[in-house]
C-alpha cells in the first residue's frame, strides 16, 4: 500500500537532507551568524525544503495539495533571500526559473481538513537544534480523509541507536499497516524498528524538548517523579524524540504547553506520530485522544502530547492526570 507515496517521501526527504546538511555545515563552519543570534541559514534552508517539496509534488501527485509552514513572502521582502534559495534549489532542480520558486513555495497554503489527500511538510523543524548545530528533522507525511497514512522523517544528524550527539543521520518511514523502518542516510538498507518492551515505568526514559519554551520542563520532571524514574530526561530537539521512542531508546515523550491555550501544529507531529504508531507504540493528548489531524493547520486534538511505548501509556496519562490536578 502507498508504494508510489512512500518512495516519492523517501526520495523527497533524503534529498532535502543532503540540501539542510549543506546550509548547516556552512553556519557550523562561520560560527558567526550563531553568535549574532542571526537565523537567516535557518530561512534559507526552510524556504529551499519548502519549494523542492512543492516542486516535486507537483510533478508526481498533481492532484494532491501540500500543507507547509512556510510561504514566499520572505521572497519578496528580499532579493538577496530569494536568490540564495534559488542557488540552493537549483542544486537539486537544475532548470528551476526564478519566477517558479515562489509558486513552488506557495503550493504549500492548502488549508488541511478532513477530505481528501494532502501531504503535510515541516521543512525544517526543530529550527534552534539546526542553529545550535545539533538535531533537526524534516518531515513529511500524507494525510488522507483526515488520517496519516504515509510518514517519512529526514533527522540529518542522529547517531546511531544507542549513541548520543552528532550522527551520520537516519531516514524514518512508515505507512499505515506498513511498520516503521530506519534508513542510515549513507550505507545499508532499511531496518524495521520497533518501541521498547519495558513494563515498569522506573526503568524508562523520558525524552522532551530542548527549548524550555516549548513544553513545561517542570511539571514533565514532577510526572517522571511520580511514575519513578530517575533517568535524566533526554533532551532532544525536533521530531526526533518520536524517531528514538520509535527505535527503543526512551519509551515516553512528553510535551505539555507551558500555555494551556496552544494547539500543536499538525506538522510537528503527523509525521512522527505514525512512525511511533507503527512502530508500536501510542500516541494521543493528555486525555488520552488520539491526535486529530483533521481539522487544518493546527490539531483539533486537546492539550499536550504523549507518546509511549504503548505498554506504559495508561499509566503515564495517569501521572498526568495526577500532576496537573495536584
Ligand atoms: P521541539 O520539539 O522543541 O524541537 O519543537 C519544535 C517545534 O515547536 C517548532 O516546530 C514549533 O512549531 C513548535 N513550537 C513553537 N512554539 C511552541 C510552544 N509555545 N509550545 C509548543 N511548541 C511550540
Ligand atoms: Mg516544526
Amino acid at each position: 500500500m502507498y508504494t508510489a507515496e512512500l518512495e516519492l517521501a523517501r526520495a523527497l526527504v533524503a534529498e532535502a537532507c543532503t540540501l539542510t546538511r549543506r546550509v548547516q555545515a556552512e553556519i557550523v563552519s562561520s560560527g558567526e551568524s550563531l553568535a549574532k543570534g542571526d537565523r537567516s541559514p535557518v530561512t534559507v534552508a526552510d524556504l529551499a525544503v519548502q519549494a523542492l517539496a512543492g516542486s516535486r509534488l507537483t510533478g508526481r501527485f498533481p492532484d494532491d495539495g501540500l500543507l507547509a509552514e512556510e510561504d514566499s513572502a520572505p521572497l519578496a521582502a528580499s532579493p538577496t533571500l530569494a536568490a540564495r534559495v534559488l542557488e540552493l534549489v537549483r542544486g537539486s532542480l537544475p532548470g528551476l526559473a526564478p519566477g517558479e520558486l515562489a509558486e513552488a513555495l506557495d503550493r504549500g497554503a492548502h488549508p488541511g481538513g478532513a477530505r481528501g489527500r494532502h501531504w503535510v511538510l515541516d521543512p525544517v523543524d526543530g529550527t534552534k537544534g539546526f542553529l545550535r548545530g545539533e538535531q533537526y528533522a524534516i518531515a513529511l507525511a500524507l494525510v488522507e480523509d483526515g488520517r496519516v497514512v504515509v510518514g517519512a522523517l529526514g533527522c540529518p544528524n542522529l547517531p546511531r541507536p544507542g549513541e548520543r550527539g552528532v550522527g551520520e543521520g537516519f531516514l524514518f518511514h512508515a505507512s499505515v499497516g506498513g511498520g516503521a523502518w530506519a534508513t542510515p542516510l549513507e550505507g545499508a538498507g532499511p531496518v524495521e524498528i520497533r518501541v521498547d518492551r519495558i513494563d515498569d515505568p522506573a526503568g524508562a526514559v523520558v525524552c522532551e524538548s530542548v527549548e524550555a519554551a516549548h513544553a513545561a520542563h517542570s511539571t514533565q520532571a514532577g510526572i517522571a517523579r511520580r511514575l519513578g524514574i530517575t533517568a535524566v530526561p533526554y533532551r532532544i530537539d525536533s521530531q526526533c524524540k518520536y524517531a528514538v521512542l520509535a527505535r527503543g531508546e526512551a519509551s515516553v515523550y512528553l510535551r505539555l504547553p507551558r500555555d494551556e491555550s496552544y494547539r500543536e501544529k499538525v506538522w510537528d507531529h503527523a509525521a512522527g506520530a505514525l512512525v511511533i504508531t507503527e512502530a508500536g507504540g501510542r500516541v494521543s493528548d493528555l486525555d488520552g485522544n488520539p491526535l486529530d489531524f483533521s481539522a487544518g493547520r493546527r490539531l483539533a486534538t486537546g492539550r499536550g502530547i504523549v507518546a509511549t511505548n504503548g505498554i506504559l501509556h495508561g499509566q503515564v496519562l495517569e501521572a498526568c492526570r495526577a500532576e496537573l490536578s495536584g
